[in-house]
């Protein structure tokens, strides 16, 4: 499969036409019963299991993903998606009642969840497939219909979600338009209501400007650099296998990847002898060979990554090719928080450990930064668990175990300033994709508010102030 991208003529000139469709089978209404909802789910579902095997080859093709890398982290993580959302959809869309204050009363208030209308997805290419379609379960769940546009980076992924979402879902209602950035622009030049981006903070900015035009809401899942603090007091071995199943998984490529360790006090030394031999474990002598250890996306990246590679002294790892867009599970020590390694998320299977004297200096090195996507800790102390949840701010904070916050159901999963702005997953992709609608309903007879209808008189204000 070729990594080019040839921007066609056709693509941009049908956009206007897409996106029309697109509103135009959301007024009709067709998307409204949850019936509908349900089945393009269960639907979807058929796709993801039915289709696995495409699937996987194009998630080999686009990253050197293994099966089981495809299934835990695109396939599988969207069909639980799905399933949590069926189960519990009927009491996420249920009205919910509120009180009224005495003033009003008698009276009823509830809040009810309605759909936006036509939302974008704009999806990234590290995993091109999750990031596609679990929000695109969120669109479709809270009654929207829906375009997404998958990374032009992955470019099997998305020739395989253009050709299968047509092919299962309600192609009034949900369509796919693959293309690079004159796509993406003459998509932003629509107008939805709602555009849902994941991907980089630079883009993220077009997309707001863009989006500003017709005052549409955005969601931006975006990454940065997310610290691992590692404590003396943490086991060194389940440490090490930890943050290098976090770092080394998809090769890096993961926008919840501890991005760098801080090792406080004496930390550092059993830290990076047990990385060594959890990575051994887990890739082998040579990762070269392991099914199990993914590839870098294309050359503009491994040559971005390699040029970190001196930032430090390769401990773990520090060997690539270039032709196999290899590059080693590798940790960094002596590594300067003033090096290039440091300057932007790493966002490949380099682990930079900075040595820092204590815990107060590694909250001070945290929140002199953006805020990031996620925060790890390891830790046996609660004290310290107290004190990065009340001193730091994150998307998201984890103890003991990166990346897999994501996988709660329960957990909302976004960023925070320059990691991102909105959340999703689960119920809170409803909310991302819904208006919540106040409705109060108070009957004409009695006409109870005859208090506060002119003339005002004495009596009435007295009532008024005793009342409000
Ligand atoms: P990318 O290059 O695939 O870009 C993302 C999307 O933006 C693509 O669909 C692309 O076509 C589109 N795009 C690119 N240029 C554009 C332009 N000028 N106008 C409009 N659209 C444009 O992916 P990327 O940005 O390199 O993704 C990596 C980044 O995404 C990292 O920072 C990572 O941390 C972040 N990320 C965040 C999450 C999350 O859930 N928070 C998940 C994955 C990746």
């Amino acid at each position: 499969m070729s990594k080019t991208y040839a921007p066609s003529e056709d693509a941009v000139a049908d956009i206007p036409k897409i996106v029309g469709g697109l509103r135009a089978a959301f007024a009709d209404g067709r998307t409204k019963p949850v019936t509908w909802r349900r089945e393009q789910l269960r639907a979807m579902r058929h796709l993801l299991t039915e289709e696995r095997p495409v699937l996987e080859k194009a998630l080999k093709d686009d990253l050197g993903k293994s099966p089981v890398e495809a299934h835990t982290t695109e396939i599988g993580f969207v069909l639980n998606e799905i399933d949590h959302t069926l189960r519990h959809l009927k009491s996420w869309l249920r009205p919910q009642r509120v009180s009224v204050p005495a003033a009003l009363a008698p009276a009823k208030a509830r809040k009810v969840r309605e759909p936006l209308g036509t939302v974008m997805i704009i999806a990234p290419w590290n995993y091109p497939l999750n990031l596609a379609l679990a929000p695109l379960v969120g669109a479709i769940a809270a009654g929207n219909t829906a375009l997404v546009k998958p990374s032009e980076l992955a470019p099997a992924t998305a020739a395989a979600l253009a050709d299968l979402v047509p092919r299962y879902l309600d192609t009034e209602a949900v369509a796919v338009v693959q293309g690079g950035i004159p796509e993406s622009t003459a998509l932003l030049e629509q107008r939805f209501d709602h555009i849902f981006y994941t991907g980089n903070g630079a883009v993220a900015r077009l997309v707001m400007a863009a989006a500003v035009k017709h005052l549409t809401p955005v969601t931006l899942e975006l990454g940065g650099k997310s610290p691992a603090i590692v404590e003396p007091g943490a086991d060194p071995a389940a440490t090490a296998r930890r943050l290098a199943w976090g770092k080394f998984t998809n090769a890096g490529q993961t926008c919840v990847a501890p991005d760098y360790v801080l090792a406080v006090g004496d930390s550092a030394e059993a830290l990076e002898r047990e990385l060594a031999a959890a990575v051994t474990e887990m890739f082998g002598d040579d990762p070269r060979t392991s099914p199990d250890f993914g590839r870098i996306v294309n050359e503009r990246h491994f040559d971005r990554l390699t040029a970190l590679l001196d930032s430090g002294t390769a401990v773990v790892g520090g060997e690539y090719d270039r032709d196999g867009l290899y590059i080693a599970p590798t940790v960094l020590d002596g590594v300067d928080p003033g090096a290039p390694v440091m300057a932007e998320e790493i966002f490949g299977p380099v682990l930079p450990v900075i040595r820092i004297p204590d815990l107060d200096a590694a909250i001070a090195f945290v929140n002199e930064r953006d805020k990031p996507l996620a925060l790890y800790a390891f830790t046996g102390s609660a004290e310290t668990k107290r004190r990065l949840t009340t001193e730091t701010s994150s998307g998201g904070l984890a103890f003991g175990l990166p990346i897999a916050h994501l996988a709660v159901p329960g957990l909302p999963f976004g960023g925070v300033g320059e990691s991102g702005m909105g959340a999703y997953h689960s119920e809170a992709s409803i909310d991302t994709f819904s208006h919540t609608k106040s409705v109060l309903d108070k009957s004409l007879v009695p006409d109870t508010m005859r208090l506060a209808y002119a003339p005002v008189t004495g009596f009435k204000e007295r009532l008024l102030r005793r009342m409000l």
